[in-house]
């Protein structure tokens, strides 16, 4: 499993009529989302510029929500959404469209996703991750659509989550905070296997730094990339482990472990 397709989809503007794309069910993993069509409300100051000489379907703008359940029928886990939308010609051949003018071409809306709750895991989190990791990817995934540069800078602080629970000290002798980049070369530099994680650490790094400036103009897809390349690293680091627990129970059982 690598990082959800479903998520990149759901990071692009989604033009109304299309089917909404169907990311993995955050609470089960095993079902996926189906959102039911999107409710929308056209703000205030939208609605009172219809009246305007000059006024086109471009100007139209408004708020959704939407409801999504998993389909796993164990789980049913309910997902709410909600974001903006806009209006602009409709990328849809056919008669199906929200504004039809007697001139000019077809319009639809276009709906961004903002929040969505409970948020979308940006990662699968291996088993064998220390919790310090699984909570760093939880709090990077809250923020994912609302604030991509925040999720950026929490991935970033994921890596050095992952370090401390490695042993390597987040603080110099004086007590000064060491940066993220001497962290990981300390890491790097313990095992000779280390190099290769260490430059996907480093990407991860580098996206953090820019996500955490004040002008970021990060996107969700540019960190959704970030995530792949640290799912990358993870799968490397934990992966192993993973396997080596699942014989285990294997062994203990001296065959297929199943749930009573
Ligand atoms: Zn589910």
């Amino acid at each position: 499993m690598t990082v959800d397709p479903a998520l990149s989809a759901l990071a692009k503007p989604i033009e109304s009529g299309q089917p909404w794309p169907r990311p993995a069910c955050p609470k089960c993993q095993a079902g996926y989302i189906t959102f039911a069509p999107p409710v929308e409300d056209e703000s205030h100051s939208s609605a009172s510029a219809r009246g305007h000489d000059a006024f086109e379907p471009e100007w139209i703008t408004g708020t959704f929500v939407i409801r999504g359940q998993c389909e796993n029928p164990e789980c049913q886990q309910a997902v709410h959404g909600t974001g903006d939308y806009e209006v602009g010609v409709s990328r849809l051949s056919g008669e199906d469209h929200d504004y039809d003018y007697s001139y000019g071409p077809p319009y639809s809306s276009y709906l961004t996703v903002t929040h969505l709750h409970p948020p979308m895991l940006m990662m699968p989190i291996p088993k064998s991750a220390p919790d310090e990791v699984r909570e760093g990817v939880m709090r990077a995934s809250r923020v994912l659509f609302a604030d991509p540069g925040l999720a950026a800078t929490a991935l970033r602080a994921t890596v050095e989550r992952f370090l401390t629970s490695a042993g390597i000290s987040a603080t110099q002798p004086t007590g000064q905070f060491r940066t993220a980049h001497e962290r990981i070369n300390e890491w790097r530099d313990a095992d000779l296997t280390r190099p290769p994680i260490a430059d996907l650490f480093f990407a991860v790094k580098w996206l953090g730094n820019a996500g955490t400036h004040e002008d970021s103009d990060l996107t969700t897809i540019e960190v959704l990339d970030g995530a792949r390349v640290l799912d990358e690293a993870f799968h490397r680091l934990f992966l192993g482990p993973d396997i080596d627990a699942h014989a285990k129970t294997i062994n203990a059982a001296k065959g297929p472990s199943r749930l009573p």
